[in-house]
């Protein structure tokens, strides 16, 4: 095709291009890859989608500069996964190391989130809510802004080099280079204080590793979203084999109501529509489809079910005066009970769905359980073994512990601590000898106390003695506890 060429025939030449290069009949193992020109859709799932993309966008590049208060001697950032502090920050959330169960149930819910939604509506995450999603949309945004719509793409990369070409394409690179750079720039300020790392990454102050990571997400952004687009889909995202396994006949997907469309044809203004389907083979859901591919060849690994198919058909339906919904989120199974003359049936109580509800229902009951009733004192006693006892001039048994008391509120607190077991047991707190059987911790703090415990001899009964050290907040009552034993060096 030269330059010259109209840009209908462009589309047509490119459509058919791209239909037979993604047709399952005529595809190569390894196939060139097809330059894909989506074209710009109108209609109320592309208005859904760049709400859910502005949504996403400014909760990724926001979020780490709203601020929550902790008290004096914690972050106050509402979300921040703290390292050099070993804490995980989640607004009114604050995780420990030790409770990072929390997070492996988050990712559980988040995996039967993603397969229940996938039982009822198909490939809904790829389609609206996949960071690979908001972020090509983005770029493609931004192409579409510089170097116009389909067909103006498509004319401008077939003509030859000359000044308007080049601007528009540098242009289109820098602003995909600076919302690059924007995006791995936001990823850091998830893991430091975020007006910090500004202030430190602008004046070179911060981290090695700040910068490492920026320059790898802003590569990986640009690539990703930028050029490799479709293919990261198609041939690196394990998501699309894998969706096949939660879903069925009966979940909702994008699909063609071939019941409706054929037989396909060109269909001419005042023509009849009697013995015919609906599809007057205009080719504009290919046109649209971000990923280069023929809805009407039915259901395909590549689709992402963005639904801008829909608005496309849509709108062609409307302009030739038929109901809309042609391609339209509907069942494989209704599109057989359509084909039949039955009436649609939709099933959203099916086992897998009320599986996946209920399983994420309990796990979502357990963590608001286990985050409801969160203590803020944790107590670990571990026995010093070099040497195990020591025997002290009047007879008496003398063991060390090291006990770290970990305090997860925002106040001071000043611990009481005694020992359940044998009564005749002598504690002594070392560095603490005159303030009393207490533990000061200063909030949001882990501190280790060295703890001397002593039994009298006419107390020895035995090789050992089991006891429980219990410290308690005077002020709230709360208490922790752990067990450990005292060794004499008694005999059996
Ligand atoms: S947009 Fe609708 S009418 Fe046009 S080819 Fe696609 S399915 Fe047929
Ligand atoms: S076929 Fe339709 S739903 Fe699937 S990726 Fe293309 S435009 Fe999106």
């Amino acid at each position: 095709m030269t330059p010259s060429t109209s840009p209908q025939a462009a589309t047509d030449q490119h459509q058919s291009d791209a239909v037979a290069v993604n047709d399952a009949s005529t595809r190569e193992l390894y196939a060139k890859r097809q330059q894909i020109y989506p074209k710009r859709a109108k209609g109320k799932f592309r208005l859904i989608k760049w709400v859910f993309m502005a949504f996403a966008l400014a909760a990724y590049y926001l979020l780490p500069f709203i601020r929550w208060d902790r008290g004096p001697d914690a972050s106050n950032q509402a979300v921040l996964v703290d390292f050099a502090h070993q804490r995980f920050y989640f607004f009114f959330i604050e995780l420990w190391p030790q409770e990072l169960y929390f997070v492996t149930g988050l990712l559980i819910i988040a995996a039967l989130a993603l397969f229940l939604a996938t039982a009822l509506f198909g490939r809904v995450w790829c389609g609206y809510a996949c960071p690979q999603t908001v972020w090509t949309d983005l770029f493609i945004a931004v192409e579409r802004f510089f170097e116009g719509d389909r067909n103006k793409r498509m004319m401008r990369d077939k003509a030859p080099w000359s000044f308007d070409k080049a601007w528009r394409k540098i242009s289109k690179h820098i602003v995909w280079i600076f919302i690059a750079m924007a995006t791995g720039g936001a990823w850091i300020l998830y893991f430091h204080d975020a007006f910090d790392v500004v202030h430190n990454f602008f004046t070179g102050q911060a981290a090695l590793t700040s910068y490492i990571f920026f320059a790898m997400l802003t590569f990986t952004t640009y690539t990703l979203a930028g050029t490799m687009r479709e293919q990261v889909c198609t041939y690196m995202c394990p998501w699309p084999r894998i969706q096949a396994a939660m879903t069925d006949r009966e979940a909702l997907n994008v699909t063609y109501r071939v019941d409706r469309g054929e037989p396909r044809g060109p269909h001419k203004k005042g023509e009849s529509w009697d013995d015919r389907g609906d599809c007057i083979d205009c080719k504009q859901c290919v046109a649209v489809c971000p990923m280069g591919i023929d809805i009407r060849n039915g259901s395909q690994l590549e689709c992402i079910h963005c639904a801008l198919c829909i608005d496309a058909c849509d709108d062609i339906m409307d302009k030739v005066g038929r109901p809309r919904g042609l391609i339209t989120y509907e069942t494989d199974d209704n599109v057989d009970r359509f084909q039949r003359g039955e009436k649609p049936r939709y099933r959203f109580i099916r086992s897998r769905t009320v599986f996946y509800a209920s399983v994420l229902t309990v796990i979502c009951a357990i963590m608001a359980y286990g985050l409801m009733t969160r203590t803020t004192l944790e107590l670990n006693a571990s026995r010093d073994r070099n040497p195990n006892y020591v025997r002290l001039s009047d007879g008496s048994v003398r063991n060390g512990y090291t006990l770290k008391v970990i305090n997860k509120s925002a106040r001071y607190v000043n611990l009481d601590i005694h020992v359940e077991g044998d009564p005749a047991i002598e504690m002594r707190i070392i560095g603490h000898e005159g303030e009393g059987l207490s533990l000061p911790v200063e909030p949001d703090r882990t501190r280790n106390f060295k703890v001397f415990l002593a039994l009298p001899p006419e107390a020895i009964d035995g090789p050992s003695e089991s006891f429980t050290f219990v410290v308690s907040d005077p002020e709230t009552g709360e208490t922790a506890t752990t067990r450990s034993v005292l060794l004499t060096g008694a005999p059996r």
